[in-house]
């Protein structure tokens, strides 16, 4: 189950590369700073748009991809761009933790660029290794698991998340009246139509019984989690109703 889904996670449906035998060279997260500060490194953000709403690398472009899958088209696409100012192009690329930019980094060397570097062991090391001080990332790293976002030391960020369209979501954004929990929030409210969102509240719901019934397995740490982020998004709430009636 766990291996399927991390292949599913790194398709990126360009046949022939084999990620193994040609990826770029791997950069540690202690080293990754000094590639960063040099002028001539272009930053690219391999990971998909909602993930990079959460937060991500001082600099990076981001490719606003729906899934990886987009990924190539959209080098294609941006190539030039990328490469004017005959600058020598070094492109250093980064995702979660260090296997999708693999691909992305095998890819763009398979398209003739030599210059080619990633993040070892991927954001996630680089924010267990490098202290905030020193930090050139920005807010939160999306996580695919119940936490939704980790800070810097791997702790638990402050965001949550939107079940219709995975976007993360901050306190004020969930007081928002197009926010309804698993349904939509401010970002895909727009996006989609009464019936789509009446299936959204059902399988909320259906999900909501299971739970009731003890079928989703949560770790009792992460409900722990769970239950401090609810507390403080109530309170959170609390403070902007609160900051809204004093303003009437
Ligand atoms: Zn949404």
């Amino acid at each position: 189950m766990k291996v399927r889904l991390k292949k599913e996670i790194v398709t990126m449906g360009v046949p022939g590369l084999d990620p193994r035998s040609d990826v770029g060279h791997y950069v540690a997260a202690e080293d990754w700073n000094a590639l960063l500060e040099d002028p001539d490194t272009i930053l690219i953000d391999t990971r998909n748009d909602y993930e990079v709403a959460a937060g991500t690398f001082r600099g990076a472009i981001d490719p606003k991809t729906k899934t990886f899958r987009e990924f190539p088209n959209w080098f294609r696409a941006h190539r030039a761009d990328l490469l004017a100012d005959g600058r020598t192009p070094r492109i250093a690329m980064f995702c979660t933790g260090g296997i999708r930019c693999e691909k992305a980094t095998a890819f763009v060397k398979a398209e003739g660029l030599d210059e080619v570097y990633h993040l070892q062991g991927g954001i996630l090391k680089y924010l267990e290794n490098i202290p905030q001080e020193q930090s050139l990332w920005e807010g939160e790293c999306f996580v695919f698991d119940q936490r939704v976002t980790v800070k810097h030391g791997l702790e638990p960020g402050s965001l949550d998340q939107c079940h219709a369209c995975r976007m993360p979501l901050t306190a004020e954004e969930m007081t928002s009246p197009h926010y309804e929990h698993g349904v939509s929030c401010p970002h895909c409210y727009n996006e989609r139509d009464d019936k789509q969102r009446a299936r959204y509240a059902e399988r909320e719901r259906q999900a909501q019984l299971a739970a009731e019934r003890g079928e989703a397995h949560l770790g009792a740490h992460m409900d722990e989690i769970r239950e401090r982020k609810r507390r403080e998004r109530e309170e959170e709430i609390k403070r902007q109703n609160e900051k809204r009636r004093a303003a009437h």
